[in-house]
């Protein structure tokens, strides 16, 4: 029986910043190596794992691509002063959580030295810095060690990342960091996981992406790989709390409206979950989503792309939280999908009356 708690503590706990993903692709590749017949690796580094279809009929079987980044929010080594360690921001880190967090500092040779952000103590603050947040300069991680070997084993360039255990709260919710994205890769791996008992006709495309947080990299390389036929990103998405009118926690996926998603595909998803009475919420986005599915849709010649959300409270921060249910839930719901898609299903998604090209 696949353990989706389980598996998922194993994905957050592991580190892997944008443009460093190496670790985080060795686990998630071991862990989808009996669910997939084949595994691929893009020139940047995303993971694409493929699951044949189990029925095929005389054409070649059609190819749908699930897409979630693997990598996560981090910081770089900016400068070491008497064995101290400064850093920058390697994509989203949000400074103001950053005091006293435990880190993890990747150096050379592969050797990693648990580490902790330093904070003043509030004693010998002015009024004036109790009042701010920490700058950059004032973020300084120290690992212990004595100048000489912090010099020798760390290198301008080395990067950090938050190190912490994931944490279960109450009601089904659990908080870590890198929820944002690997509670989504976490999806599809138990959606692989349910394909193993059903039949599908459609050739799964499972893509951990790279480099989502600094750019939509991964997702870009990837996609004009593959060349699916039809897309489905999964994201963070927020969700509602005190100062934040989001989604509900536990209310299920987001089902994500507008321009950069396509409107029958987007259609198809809905009524999916209508029928197997999944729950779902909608969210209208008026443009670029920020997400995996803008840099997808806009592959190649275009390519029919939805987005669902997982709703996350705190998010950018090392206690990102999600609900377990949210996460089984958008599992059952894209492999019920996929098992539903037949030889026919692209004619579905024709513009009027003109068929898409493929
Ligand atoms: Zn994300």
């Amino acid at each position: 029986m696949f353990d989706v708690k389980a598996h998922l503590k194993k994905l957050v706990e592991a580190h892997g910043p944008s443009g460093y993903e190496t670790p985080i692709r060795a686990i998630l590749a071991e862990e989808w190596r009996d669910l997939t017949d084949e595994q691929l690796v893009d020139g940047l580094g995303s993971l694409i794992g493929v699951k044949k279809a189990t029925r095929t009929g005389d054409a070649p079987a059609r190819k749908i691509m699930l897409a979630a980044h693997m990598d996560e929010i981090g910081m770089l080594v900016r400068d070491i002063v008497d064995g101290f360690i400064y850093v920058t921001r390697l994509s989203g880190v949000d400074n103001r959580v950053m005091l006293s967090q435990t880190v993890m500092v990747h150096g050379r040779a592969g050797k990693q030295f648990p580490g902790i952000v330093a904070a003043v103590p509030p004693h010998l603050l002015t009024e004036a810095q109790r009042q701010k947040y920490p700058t950059w300069d004032e973020l300084i991680v120290d690992v212990g060690l004595p100048a000489a070997e912090v010099e020798k084993w760390v290198r301008i360039g080395d990067p950090v990342t938050c190190d912490v255990p994931m944490l279960e709260l109450m009601g089904n919710k659990i908080a870590a960091k890198a929820m944002d994205d690997r509670a989504c890769v976490a999806i599809v791996t138990a959606c692989l996981n349910e394909l193993s008992k059903m039949h599908h006709r459609w050739d799964v495309y499972a893509v951990g992406t790279v480099q989502e947080e600094t750019g939509l990299f991964g997702a870009s390389t990837s996609a004009e790989m593959i060349n699916p036929d039809i897309a489905i990103a999964l994201d963070v998405g927020f969700a509602k709390q005190p100062g934040v009118e989001g989604d509900e926690l536990g209310g299920g996926p987001v089902l994500a409206i507008g321009p950069n998603l396509h409107p029958k595909l987007t259609e198809k998803l809905r009524e999916c979950a209508k029928r197997y009475d999944i729950k779902i919420q909608d969210e209208a986005l008026s443009g670029h989503t920020g997400t995996d599915a803008w840099a997808i849709q806009i592959a190649r010649n275009g390519i029919p792309t939805a987005l669902f959300s997982l709703p996350l409270r705190n998010m950018h921060s090392p206690v990102e939280t999600a609900d377990l249910r949210d996460i089984e839930r958008t599992a059952r719901l894209l492999a019920l999908f996929i098992a539903s898609l037949d030889d026919d299903f692209m004619d579905s998604l024709a513009w009027d009356d003109l068929k898409v090209k493929t």
